[in-house]
């Protein structure tokens, strides 16, 4: 069900619905935040040379460090009187990012949620299980509201603690789950251990989020469960979830382009690219009070598609993220993306879908191990069958990375598991990438 009828607006009302709120957005954060006119005026650019929505390439990029820099108001263009909530980033190293939602936030946000859910057919005789954590990570809370406003039931059992999670989806007739795409795998693992069918569930729908999902992992969450597998996108920086998200077409994710403005850019030099090329995702929010964002750099690998979709949507498709630009690594002079590793692990059988790129130096050459467990431990016991899929992996991953990595297989269940983004690459190289 297509849930804001601006999901399907053609084309020109759709730019001229942005210009005006981009418009309005520049104005904002000219008058409000020092850190963007010092930008705009070291670049000569003034809110009245926003003339149309292209014009959008002559502001200044934003990156994640600038929000650090400004902790914790630095970027807020209302005032905190105006600001009804707070969520924060999971920040691995030094402060979080902080963001400050204003009440007209709060309501797009549930808004772009609310498409979320109902393009992924969620409705009010869904029971929706959300296994996002709840707290600073806007995860929880952004699908939350979402889902209840499409008039589903939402369980919000927040994230971790399997058994639980299954005791619930098995009692209350759980029908949708909000998930990242590595924990549905690993939940998976758990009702087997726990002699659960997916025919003891009813579980009909899987909204995926938070990290990334190649299409080798959907076949295998589909094989596994037998679910309808939708992705969604966002971020702390841009709202939370709710940024875009998938129809059952499967065919790329819309984005709520009336509130986020995309560009693709060049990572190397912040080019805007043509229609269509393949680089990294930049959006400026259109409507955002709290926080704006001015060409806020996702560091995500995407293309655009502007062609209407089968589902009746007009708005804009992104392609599933191919990897991150920050997690691009060059070895030996080839560029690798995790997402590639990840799409030919997921052709072989015999191994799971949990596993690790490590990247060190040998004498003075990059050398890449990817490790990956076996489905099944007793196949350790024999070297041969061993030795053969070491030589399928090796061989397959150098048909697609045009180098040699070194494989190492590991007995089920040895790799770890987390709830949120599971940290795949371990980089020990001496220098830098
Ligand atoms: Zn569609």
């Amino acid at each position: 069900m297509i849930w804001n009828p601006v999901e399907k607006i053609s084309r020109s009302e759709m730019e001229a619905l942005q210009l005006s709120r981009l418009q309005q957005t520049v104005a904002r954060v000219w008058e409000n935040v020092p850190f963007y006119r010092n930008k705009m005026e070291t670049l000569g650019v003034r809110p009245e040379h926003i003339k149309s929505v292209k014009d959008v390439s002559l502001l200044p990029l934003t990156v994640k460090n600038d929000l650090r820099d400004n902790y914790p108001y630095g970027l807020f263009a209302s005032p905190q009187r105006s600001i009804v909530r707070f969520h924060a980033s999971s920040g691995t190293t030094g402060k979080p990012i902080v963001v400050g939602y204003t009440r007209n936030d709060m309501e797009v946000w549930t808004d772009c949620c609310a498409r979320v859910a109902s393009a992924a057919g969620i409705g009010q005789d869904d029971i929706c299980q959300i296994a996002f954590g709840y707290g600073m990570f806007t995860g929880g809370f952004g699908m939350h509201y979402g889902i209840e406003r499409v008039g589903a039931t939402v369980v919000p059992a927040s994230s971790g603690n399997s058994e639980r999670q299954l005791m619930f989806m098995q009692d209350f007739g759980t029908t949708g789950l909000v998930a990242t795409p590595s924990y549905i795998l690993h939940l998976t693992e758990v009702m087997k251990e726990m002699g659960i069918s997916p025919d003891d569930l009813k579980l009909r729908v899987g909204l995926f989020g938070g990290e990334g999902h190649t299409s080798e992992m959907r076949e295998l969450i589909e094989k596994r469960l037998g679910i309808i597998d939708t992705q969604n996108y966002g971020m702390t920086e841009l709202c939370g979830p709710g940024v875009s998200y998938e129809c059952l077409e499967n065919s790329g994710m819309h984005i709520n382009e009336d509130h986020f403005l995309p560009e693709i850019i060049d990572p190397e030099t912040g080019e805007v690219l043509p229609e269509g090329a393949q680089g990294e995702l930049v959006f400026t929010t259109l409507t955002k009070e709290g926080i704006p964002m001015i060409r806020y750099r996702t560091k995500d690998i995407s293309q655009l598609n502007y062609e209407p979709c089968a589902c009746g949507r007009t708005n804009v498709r992104m392609s599933l993220v191919r990897g991150r630009s920050d997690d691009m690594m060059v070895i030996r002079g080839v560029n690798v993306f995790p997402s590639q590793i990840e799409a030919v692990l997921m052709t072989v059988c015999g191994i799971g879908p949990h596993y690790q790129i490590i990247v060190t130096t040998e004498h003075f050459m990059d050398r890449l191990e990817i490790r990956v467990e076996l489905t099944d431990g007793e196949r350790l016991e024999s070297y041969a069958g061993l030795e053969s899929l070491i030589k399928e992996i090796r061989q397959k991953l150098r048909v697609v990375l045009q180098i040699d990595a070194r494989v190492t297989l590991l007995n089920p269940q040895t790799l770890e598991r987390t709830a949120g983004k599971s940290k795949r690459v371990i980089n020990k190289r001496d220098k830098c990438f």
